[in-house]
């Protein structure tokens, strides 16, 4: 696997680093805050080893900057006992587990077998752009925030997130969402279309669900 280690201490990282490298996992490290949010922004990582205390900044910024835009990547937070008041919080933001320092080696290896299962365990989820849809839990996230749909926006959702960046015309999905009972004079994609713009867009923010003028609709895909 390729992990991103975010740790200042040198000692530390190096431990991590050999470790894990005996293990076969390819280990980057990034010792600041800024370091480490510009990589996340560019690369991707099967895991992310975050501390929390750095010299530059707290991890908790590089955590916010890697969740706008990826919600998956799971997020295994390292640090010493007492820097976390509230465990709950950091897990609400985002972080997948917690690790007191210091650690073995073992129980590092052991955390992070666990992570990657649960991962595997969610690959029913689908990304595009900004929104990311679970289709085993039917649960929809629109940068960082939970979204509640019907049963019915949902199968429009996940349809239109099925076909990323492709022009769906208002017969297809309404073949593929309600199925051959409804007239194809009906509006009701468009009136379902609105009802997901409604819980999905955000004020200033182009829509996730572009209207393709006389052809259709498509999820934005950049
Ligand atoms: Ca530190």
């Amino acid at each position: 696997m390729r992990i991103l280690l975010v740790e200042d201490e040198d000692r530390i990282a190096s431990f991590v680093t050999r470790g894990l490298g005996s293990e076969g996992h390819a280990v980057e490290r990034a010792a600041t805050g800024r370091d480490a949010i510009g990589l996340v922004q560019y690369e991707t990582y099967d895991l992310v080893l975050l501390d929390l205390l750095l010299p530059d900044s707290n991890g908790r910024q590089v955590l916010r900057a890697l969740r706008a835009h990826d919600q998956s990547t799971p997020v295994l937070v390292l640090s010493a006992l007492g820097e976390v008041e509230d465990k709950v919080e950091l897990l609400d933001s985002g972080a997948n587990d917690y690790l007191t320092k210091p650690f073995a080696l073992a129980e590092l290896s052991a955390r992070i077998r666990a992570l990657t299962r649960q991962d595997q365990e969610r690959s029913d989820t689908i990304k595009v752009g900004t929104l990311t849809l679970d289709t085993r839990a039917r649960t929809v996230v629109r940068s960082d925030l939970k979204v509640r749909l019907t049963t019915r926006e949902f199968t429009l959702l996940e349809y239109l997130m099925r076909h990323p960046g492709q022009v769906l015309s208002r017969e297809q999905l309404l073949q593929a969402v309600w199925g051959a009972t409804y007239h194809t004079s009906s509006n009701v994609v468009d009136v379902y279309v609105r009802y997901l713009r409604k819980k999905l867009d955000i004020p200033g923010v182009d829509s996730p669900i572009e209207t393709v003028r006389g052809a259709g609709y498509r999820v934005r895909s950049d």
